[in-house]
């Protein structure tokens, strides 16, 4: 029988972290106290537009960039589609090219994005391949260029499997060839750095959900003289590329998140990165026809992704959710039945292999003990599962 456990075990921080407690105490003052519309000239309005560049100069700070490099957003979906649309926009208005070079693993706030320009405003795309183990061929890239290719765009870190990227030389690459390059970085910015001219990046999004602030921020890098069209219209707020009142107070959420993950980030990567590992040693050793997806190395420090020859993603969900353990799988319901996602598809996961994806993500309050418990319960999960799937259990 699978026992449930006292405690609630969340496992599920790739899709959203907890508000740091500091991280609220900075941004409460900025509900209550200090409101003012920060493009008035009063003291109060004067009181929130310091807030808003004090918090500036703190992103600035962790990115290794100026301050007006940075602006702020809704969500990282929205740094997205500024970023990809507005240098697109401007590019081909410019006459400089439509053609785009992007990676079959991004986050739909990339694909989607790209495959608007291109299904309904006469943009190109060439989608590069991933390997098995999740990472972009940069090969691929250099050979997909075109004197019209405007834009790479490829992510930092995969939200499902946890690969990195080889971002620096991407960048690289683009740059010799005058091409801009746009990072997501969303998953990435809990635990890799952000320095940007390490990276040889012209914009990176960043979203705060993901680093300990609220949900309904952003932030999105603008390398000087990179040229964006805004794709909102309306005030000249953030120097004309985000019309819309300031969020002061989660504006300064996610510059006080950004500054503690910075401050915390070798500690942190190191303590979760040990029980990363043990998560995947002890599922790997206890579970037959277990396999890990994403780089058995190159990944992010919370990552922990698996497949289960003969289950389905729910049902493990389910009954780890009954037993108190909160994960995700890596496949999508959006027409009542599961499909494998787009990145397992990519990396060459078979299809029925790409339903039973699982999806542990580690956090701060993740202890050991909480990973003990997992590797009890998860082996009786899967047996559990796979003992009402007569495919599987009859299989000689
Ligand atoms: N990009 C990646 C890689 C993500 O994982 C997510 C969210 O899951 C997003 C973009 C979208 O960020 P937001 O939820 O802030 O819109």
């Amino acid at each position: 029988m699978i026992m449930p456990i006292k405690r609630s075990i969340y496992l599920d921080h790739a899709a959203s972290t907890p508000t740091d407690p500091q991280v609220v105490e900075a941004m409460l003052p900025y509900f209550t106290e200090t409101y003012g519309n920060a493009s008035g000239v009063h003291s109060q309005a004067r009181a929130s537009a310091q807030a808003i560049d004090d918090a500036r100069q703190k992103v600035a700070n962790v990115l290794g960039c100026t301050a007006g490099e940075i602006v702020f957003t809704g969500c990282g979906t929205e740094s997205d589609n500024l970023a990809i649309r507005g240098v697109a926009w401007a590019k081909k208005q410019a006459g400089e090219g439509n053609h785009i070079i992007t990676s079959p693993i991004e986050h739909h706030a990339v694909s989607h994005t790209i495959d608007q320009l291109c299904d309904k405003f006469g943009f190109e795309q060439t989608v590069v391949p991933v390997d098995h183990e999740g990472v972009v061929d940069i090969k691929a890239i250099e050979a997909a260029i075109r004197p019209e290719t405007t834009l790479i765009s490829v992510m930092y870190a995969n939200n499902e499997v946890g690969s990195l990227q080889p971002i620096a030389d991407i960048g690289a690459l683009a740059r010799s060839r005058g091409i801009t390059f746009h990072t997501d970085a969303v998953q990435a910015a809990g635990y890799e750095s952000l320095r940007v001219d390490d990276l040889n990046v012209d914009l990176l999004a960043i979203s705060g959900h993901k680093i300990y602030a609220p949900k309904g921020v952003g932030i999105l890098y603008v390398r000087r003289n990179t040229r964006l069209l805004p794709t909102l219209t309306g005030g000249g707020h953030e120097e004309n590329r985000r019309p819309g009142t300031e969020n002061v107070p989660y504006i300064v959420g996610i510059a006080k998140a950004l500054e503690l993950v910075a401050a915390r980030r070798d500690e942190e990567n190191r303590r979760q990165m040990a029980l990363r590992d043990k998560l995947i040693n002890g599922v790997l050793n206890s579970i037959p026809n277990s396999q890990l997806t994403g780089h058995p190395t190159q990944r992010l420090p919370n990552n922990a992704s698996f497949i289960f020859d003969g289950c389905e993603a729910d049902p493990i969900l389910m009954h780890l959710d009954l037993a108190g353990i909160q994960a995700a799988s890596g496949s999508a319901c959006t027409t009542g039945m599961p499909e494998p996602s787009h990145v397992l598809t990519a990396m060459g996961v078979p299809y029925d292999l790409g339903l039973s994806a699982l999806r542990l993500s580690i956090g701060r309050q993740t202890t050991e003990a909480d990973i003990d418990t997992v590797l009890t319960v998860l082996p009786d999960v899967i047996q559990k599962v796979r003992q009402l799937n007569p495919a599987y259990s009859m299989r000689p």
